[in-house]
């Protein structure tokens, strides 16, 4: 290919003073033509991403656990970086006043490696759009001051996210291989610290139809990964020893809610009542049985979600599923997600994985679906711990 072009552009002055000349024959005006079009194709490749039109965001996400920063241009994700804190896996869930420590360490060198992976310099930004919440107070507030400090510096808008629209708005992301839903869909975010479902009517316009009343389901996986043994984050141990046991060997009652509502903090103490009872009489019960228990466990969490979404879609008469947070990495609610399609119509979504858990890109893609819009924060925007949807 660049063989061709050179050739092309070796032979060009005489084409070209053929061509001045009235001499230019079919085959030269055809070289001409091709050496242009080369030309184009290479410029586009080269500076798409440059154009006036595109609009790059900054994006930074420190709501908990992860401190994170994206760029994107337009709806493209250019770079997506996270910090997990290990820090808090000794203590068997988050420490609040650690993670906001982590996360003023952490939000320096994150950003500047967001930026240098996605090839932007900052006076490139347009914006920079930062989770205001819900969330931790002391983690809010690092990245909440950052983005109003570095905005402020480089003279750009300020956007303030919603983290729980961030996490339905994911869908949102082009990605190769991964198609968005239509409006209106049912947005189900499950995760660490959330259950929710929402519907969906247009990009700002959501409505919460259900969520926990107590524990979010990703910790029903981790108490319960608890009180097996397992360390935290315990979900994806459930789920890996799930896929080798019986899922009727135990049985777990379903909580009892009315509505669309979920609870899970009954289910982790019938976890520890039935171990407890059980280790009473076997000590070796857990190490013998630990692939069932697991399984047990997994298939009554799924059968609790998969009822609810029954519900909604009846209910609401939108049978279109996203779904979002860490939790989403489970291999057994993407299986009963993909049944769902034959079983019940449903048609779902399941984000790419790095966009399911806390990541900056989703936040991203938030901020730029904002800036069309010019929707900009004020000065003195404030980080807000249980904002709502
Ligand atoms: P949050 O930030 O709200 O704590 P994340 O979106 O970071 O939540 O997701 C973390 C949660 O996801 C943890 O509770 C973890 O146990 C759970 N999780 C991750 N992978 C899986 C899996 N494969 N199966 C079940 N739960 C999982
Ligand atoms: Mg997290």
């Amino acid at each position: 290919m660049m063989k061709s072009s050179n050739n092309i552009a070796i032979s060009f002055p005489a084409i070209f003073r053929n061509f001045l000349m009235r001499k230019l024959s079919l085959k030269n005006y055809l070289c001409l033509l091709i050496y242009f079009q080369i030309k184009i194709n290479n410029y586009n490749a080269e500076y798409s991403h440059m154009s006036s039109q595109n609009i790059y965001i900054l994006a930074i996400e420190s709501s908990c656990d992860d401190t994170s920063a994206a760029i994107l241009c337009n709806d493209t994700v250019l770079s997506n970086i996270v910090a997990n804190q290990k820090i808090h896996e000794e203590f068997g869930g988050v420490v609040p006043e650690l993670a906001s420590r982590a996360h003023q360490q952490n939000i320096v060198p994150v950003v500047h490696q967001a930026l240098k992976k996605a090839n932007i310099r900052k006076e490139q930004l347009h914006a920079i759009a930062f989770t205001r919440g819900p969330g931790l107070m002391g983690s809010l507030l690092v990245g909440t001051s950052f983005a109003k400090s570095f905005a402020y510096g480089l003279n750009i808008p300020l956007i303030d996210v919603n983290h729980m629209q961030a996490h339905i708005l994911a869908h949102f992301i082009t990605e190769e291989g991964f198609k968005k839903p239509t409006f209106p869909f049912l947005g189900m975010t499950i995760s660490g610290g959330h259950t929710q479902i929402v519907k969906v009517e247009s990009y700002f316009n959501m409505e919460v139809i259900g969520e926990t009343i107590d524990d979010a389901v990703g910790e029903a996986y981790d108490k319960s990964g608890k009180i097996l043994g397992f360390g935290y984050p315990a979900g994806p141990e459930i789920d890996k020893r799930a896929q080798l046991g019986n899922p009727k060997a135990f049985l777990f009652t379903k909580p009892k809610v009315e509505g669309l509502n979920f609870s899970f903090s009954g289910f982790k103490t019938a976890v520890l009542y039935f171990i407890q009872k059980e280790v009473k009489m076997n000590p070796n019960f857990i190490a013998e049985n630990l692939n069932d228990i697991c399984a047990s466990i997994q298939y009554t969490i799924i059968g609790i979600l998969i009822d609810k979404l029954k519900t909604a879609t009846k209910e609401t008469g939108i049978t279109q599923i996203a779904i979002g947070g860490g939790v989403s990495a489970n291999s057994g609610i993407r299986k009963a997600l993909k049944d769902g399609e034959h079983k019940f119509g449903w048609t779902t979504y399941v984000p790419k994985f790095e966009y399911t858990t806390d990541n900056a890109a989703m936040i991203g893609i938030v901020g730029y679906l904002k800036y069309l819009e010019s929707d900009f924060s004020k000065n003195n925007v404030m980080a807000s711990s249980r904002l709502k949807i």
